[in-house]
Order: structure tokens, then sequence, then C-alpha cells
């Protein structure tokens, strides 16, 4: 990951206010190994991340909550 990614990881902020704190302009950022759990909006690995029954990425403890 790199220090973007490190810094929204297992974070429930986004992307903008990062790229501000960091002064890396939006449109360059590069997240290519996170995505957010559709769900409660927290960054994870996308690695992390499974699909529910309709097809959006989300958490493992999400999944949990919802029983699946
Ligand atoms: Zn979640």
């Amino acid at each position: 990951m790199n220090e973007l990614e490190k810094a929204l990881y297992r974070k429930k902020r986004t992307l903008r206010e990062v790229c501000l704190e960091m002064n890396i302009p939006l449109e360059d950022a590069d997240i290519p190994n996170i995505e957010t759990c559709s769900s409660c909006s927290i960054w994870y690995r996308s690695v992390e991340l499974v699909l529910d029954l309709d097809g959006n990425p989300i958490c493992t403890v999400c999944r949990r909550f919802y029983g699946m």
C-alpha cells in the first residue's frame, strides 16, 4: 500500500479529506489496493471485502452483522 492508502486504511474518512491533509491533488489520488465497504464506508484492502447478495463490496464486520 502507498502512503495515501495507509492514511485511509481502516478509517472512515473521505478521499478528499485525506488528499487535502497530505497535499495531494484529488485527481492524482492513486489507490489501487483499497476500496470502501459499501455498508459502513470504512476503507479496506480490496481482497478483504466480500460481495453481498446485491454484488456490493462489504467488509467482514458488516457481513457478520447481516448474518450472511
Ligand atoms: Zn463494513
